[in-house]
């Protein structure tokens, strides 16, 4: 299988939904090959969710696209990532921000993470292991804020971490299924805008849902 033609394909029909160049160069340049499961290589390019063991999946390529466009990147910010699962979402964001701290509750994923993003030379990313407090407050504030996994409503504690002028994606809803959000934070209140229906498997820990 040629990977490169069918990222091409993948990035080409993505074209159809995303505007953002930068977004579909990113995603060009990034090897979903190398974030899935061994035996489902030749899966890397169908624009569809996979499961990357521990009963967690790398997300959709066009909802990683939708999600990735809506935090308006422009290779300056720091940005959070929670949930940092195969990787792959990390490595897009490295792509078009200027630092990623990403955060993982599931030590295993979080080290065989790091590694795919060590190999493929990544320099700005910073993998640490999730604590129970929701976010990362010792790099806040942050200018971008990624939700990779669904919560039952946006954690106050994490839009304290948010900067003014920053942008969060966050599917919220049941444990089933979403809506994805995106949060511009201003100085004196916040908008929010339901991107589309989506469905993540779940944010765990305080402020989220209990493990299953
Ligand atoms: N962006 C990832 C999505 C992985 S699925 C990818 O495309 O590969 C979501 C991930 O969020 C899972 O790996 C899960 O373990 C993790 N997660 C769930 N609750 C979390 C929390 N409170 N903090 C950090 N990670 C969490």
């Amino acid at each position: 299988m040629n990977y490169e033609t069918a990222r091409s394909a993948l990035v080409n029909n993505l074209k159809a939904h995303i505007g953002d160049e930068h977004v579909l160069e990113a995603m060009l340049r990034v090897p979903r090959e190398f974030f899935v499961s061994p035996d489902e290589k030749h899966l890397a390019y169908e624009d569809r969710p996979l499961s990357i063991g521990m009963g967690q999946t790398i997300s959709q390529p066009y909802i990683v696209a939708l999600m990735t466009e809506a935090l308006e990147l422009s290779s300056r910010e720091k940005v959070l990532e929670i949930g940092t699962g195969s990787g792959y979402q990390t490595a897009v964001l490295a792509e078009l921000s200027k630092l990623v701290i990403t955060v993982e509750r599931i030590p295993e994923l979080a080290r065989q993470a790091k590694d795919r993003l060590d190999v493929l030379g990544y320099k700005n990313i910073i993998a640490e292991i999730a604590e129970p407090e929701i976010g990362w407050q010792a790099a806040a504030p942050y200018e971008a804020i990624i939700v990779t996994a669904a919560a039952p409503y946006i954690p106050e504690k994490l839009l304290a971490q948010l900067a003014v002028g920053g942008r969060m994606v966050i599917p919220v809803g049941s444990r089933y299924e979403q809506n994805l959000y995106k949060v511009i934070k201003y100085a004196d209140r916040n908008e929010i805008h339901n991107l589309c229906g989506c469905r993540f498997v779940s944010l765990i820990g305080k402020d989220a849902w209990d493990e299953e």
